[in-house]
């Protein structure tokens, strides 16, 4: 492969040791001078703050306020809500752990909850010996760490095999537990003003001069992708930008509103998250996670060109992976739409993610109008539509990553769209013998054209999607907390991007103006930091451990 012109081998590089230095160490990679600028406040600033998050009544916060507005928390009520400031966020619950270790007759149900996560994401050869020291540690009456609180069915032993679930009940009745009696004294506590020292932290305004800008990385309807890599952390992102003249003359805010506004919202590992939303002068700026391993398009077709398509356990895996991120949007309302090879990105270990901007559920019509043969019939039909379309379309995707070919074409075929639309509605998919039986029996379910017979979203969950034979080897819990090697992992030195020169230029917008309105639209998209991401980064990048000191001048210790 040619290696493209000088520009973007030195873009390449810098990019790549950029990369390189922002791993677990990224101390090296930081600016001083910005990792400087990140301290914590006085704990005196921060007393309006924490009235509020304490739920005492209104107050500015002392800064920035409404942070909790776009950010995960929807509002007022959930912002002060036991799940969103101890569960939800990471820094949250840690400095709730902190404080349950420390504080006498809360430490056992700290302990038990700790051990609760890592038993779910046990392998299966051992979970049988962690149940059993799992019992025996919390649920003998009498033992130091018992945990009295639980009910005697919490704590029957199952009648079959161990599973992941075996102590589902168990931890819903913990967390109710540590919601009656341990939130209120976190919250005197000096843990809880720790927390609220972050928040403050996090809700001070963010620009573009808190980010290093590097190559190019692809180009959107609106302007282009950078990589870039946050000044204080080392913490690598990708940069899309969006022209305010060119929004404003194809008229696209709303896009661009909706657009953040979800995945401001969506936290899940399959799915890019957005770190925050600021302005420029020019542009519009989402700034989410990095996915620098290439789209599942260009490894499907372009990496071994003679040998197309992948081995049936890695087009598995990632279906796995899309699986678990359509069900997370779907639990939050949110219809993707726009499932294809294309779209799905890996990170730099391999892991795929959804780009793009999924839509809000139920509507019809709206572009972007996804490509013929990725159209569930009910959308070709022009129907209402829910979630389904996406099972539909995750068919097509598993179908396609294991065949190297739509469902609806020939391998090189030209088909007018108008073609493949009639086969999308009357045609059944043929299999080749690449397809073992489980996994035709499930391109089959996901692609029935009845969207009311289709596998997957129901009653809440992907449960019965997720028992289909072709995941049989799938271990659920540990792939959702990422502790499943991937098939195939990108390498590090390589930039799966086209060369900057092929990415393409945008001509310059003519005869916009723009004005006060688009300014308040412009400063309603610039919402600022999200408040998960942000808090996962501190935490990665090691931040968290060296702010989270106490004893210091106005750091009370616990
Ligand atoms: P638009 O929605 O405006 O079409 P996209 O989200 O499709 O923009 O992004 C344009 C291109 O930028 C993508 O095709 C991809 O090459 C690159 N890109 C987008 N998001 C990321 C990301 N998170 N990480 C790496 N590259 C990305
Ligand atoms: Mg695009
Ligand atoms: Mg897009």
């Amino acid at each position: 492969m040619d290696i493209g012109g000088l520009e973007t081998v030195v873009a390449n590089s810098a990019y790549v040791s950029a990369r390189g230095g922002a791993g677990a160490s990224g101390a090296s990679s930081r600016d001083r001078r910005h990792r400087a600028r990140l301290r914590l406040p006085h704990i005196s600033q921060c007393e309006a703050l924490r009235a509020r998050l304490a739920g005492r009544g209104p107050g500015d916060g002392g800064a920035q306020g409404a942070a909790g507005q776009d950010g995960g928390a929807q509002d007022g009520a959930e912002e002060t809500s036991f799940r969103w400031q101890c569960l939800e966020q990471p820094i949250g619950k840690r400095l709730f752990r902190q404080f349950l270790e420390a504080t006498p007759g809360l430490a056992a149900a700290g302990a038990l909850w700790a051990e609760l996560e890592a038993f779910e994401c046990c392998e299966e050869a051992e979970r049988g010996a962690a149940a059993k020291a799992l019992r025996g540690r919390f649920f003998s009456p009498g033992g130091a760490e018992h945990c009295g609180f639980l009910s005697a069915a919490a704590m029957a032993p199952p009648a079959g095999p161990s599973t992941p679930e075996d102590f589902g009940l168990a931890r819903k009745e913990l967390l109710a537990h540590l919601e009656a009696t341990a939130w209120a004294p976190y919250r005197a506590s000096p843990y809880f003003g720790r927390f609220t020292q972050f928040k403050w932290l996090e809700a001070q305004p963010v620009g573009a001069e808190a980010f290093a800008d590097f190559r190019v990385l692809g180009k959107g309807g609106f302007g282009e992708v950078c990589a870039c890599q946050r000044r204080a952390t080392g913490k690598m992102y990708a940069n899309k930008r969006l022209n305010k003249k060119r929004l404003k003359k194809r008229h696209g805010y709303e896009a661009a509103m909706v657009e953040k506004r979800i995945l401001a919202r969506v936290h899940s590992r399959f799915i890019v998250s957005l770190a925050c939303a600021f302005q420029t002068k020019t542009d519009l700026c989402l700034v989410m996670t990095l996915m620098n391993g290439g789209d599942l398009r260009y490894h499907v077709y372009n990496v071994d060109e003679d040998n197309p398509g992948f081995p049936e356990p890695r087009a598995v895996f990632y279906t796995a992976q899309i699986l678990l991120g359509l069900e997370h949007l779907h639990q939050h309302r949110i219809v993707y739409r726009d499932l294809k090879p294309e779209n799905v990105l890996l990170d730099d270990r391999g892991h795929r993610d959804m780009g793009g901007p999924p839509l809000p559920p139920r509507h019809r019509g709206v572009p972007p109008v996804p490509p013929p043969g990725f159209m569930a019939p009910e959308v070709l039909r022009d129907e209402e539509y829910d979630w389904a379309v996406d099972y539909f379309t995750l068919g097509v995707t598993l179908f396609e990553m294991v065949e190297a070919r739509g469902p609806f074409r020939r391998r090189g075929e030209k088909v007018e769209n108008q073609e493949v639309t009639r086969r999308t509605l009357q045609d059944p998919p043929s299999f080749s013998e690449r397809f073992s039986a489980a996994a035709r029996a499930a391109c089959e379910g996901l692609m029935a054209k009845d969207p009311g017979a289709r596998l997957g979203f129901q009653a809440g969950s992907c449960a019965q999607l997720k028992a289909h034979p072709l995941f049989a080897a799938v271990s659920w819990g540990r792939l959702e907390a990422g502790l499943v090697p991937p098939p195939f992992v990108p390498d590090p030195r390589r930039v799966y991007a086209k060369d900057l020169g092929e990415v393409g230029a945008f001509s310059s917008v003519r005869g916009v103006e723009l004005d006060g309105g688009d300014a308040a639209l412009c400063d309603a998209f610039a919402s600022g930091t999200v408040p998960v991401p942000w808090q996962e980064e501190l935490i990665e990048t090691g931040l968290f451990q060296e702010l989270n000191v106490w004893g210091g001048p106005g750091q009370l210790p616990p």
